[in-house]
């Protein structure tokens, strides 16, 4: 199941101009903060689609029945983009655990064009049939991705797996559903844009979002 945020008006779509704009998202505390506000959203529209139980609540004047979380989702991010986005995911969620993952381009030497996907380190906690929530703000071709959910799914099977891109590409789309064609997920997105630049990068999108959030890194070494 895909499922495409920004088709529906609301104020989702304001924060996701304001990182798209070119001027706009030169004020880097404002990008990072509207990444997380993004993983706000995403958090609380996939909170929808999880299991809950009854509990009742004693209150000063008497009890209440609730449904509250059957349990916390497992929340997992690529660095370096996914941290702030992952920061709003863990407001909502705020008793989860959590697991970071770097996985990255290494482009050639040779071709600027050519990268292939390191994947240097994974801190993460066993799944054990827990939902998994594993977010990365830019799904271009999916290559990270997929090393990123193959070095999670090593330390057990989910119950299902939420994959939270704020803006995607077909392809990207594609080669997640050509991988993980076995496991329950879902693929929730702000808006699947039209084209990859020769460089895998979204077009319209964005621009290159950890370097938006952090600034530029150097990769010579
Ligand atoms: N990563 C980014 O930061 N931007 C893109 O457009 C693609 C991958």
């Amino acid at each position: 199941m895909i499922i495409e945020l920004g088709k529906t008006n609301s104020i989702f779509n304001q924060f996701l101009y304001q990182l798209r704009d070119k001027e706009i998202q030169t004020d880097r505390m404002r990008f990072r903060k509207n990444l997380e506000r993004l993983g706000e959203i995403f958090a609380y529209e996939i909170s929808k689609h999880l299991e809950y139980t009854d509990k009742e609540v004693v209150t000063q004047l008497g009890t209440a029945g609730m449904q509250i979380l059957k349990e916390q989702p497992l929340l997992a991010t690529v660095l370096r983009a996914g941290l702030p986005f992952h920061q709003g995911f863990l407001n909502f969620f705020d008793e989860a655990d959590n697991a970071f993952i770097s996985a990255y381009r290494k482009y050639s030497r040779e071709d600027e064009e050519e990268f292939v996907i390191k994947l240097d380190y994974i801190s993460a906690p066993l799944i054990k049939k827990r939902v998994l929530i594993i977010s990365d703000p830019m799904l271009a071709t999916g290559g990270s991705l997929v090393a990123a959910i193959k070095g999670m799914l090593e330390k057990g099977k989910p119950k299902h797996i939420h994959i939270v891109s704020i803006l995607a590409s077909h392809e990207g789309i594609e080669t997640l559903k050509q991988n993980f064609s076995k496991i329950k997920m879902t693929i929730w997105t702000g808006a699947i844009d039209d084209e990859l630049t020769a460089k895998a990068y979204i077009v319209p999108g964005l621009g290159d979002a950890g370097d938006l959030a952090f600034g530029t890194k150097n990769d010579d070494i």
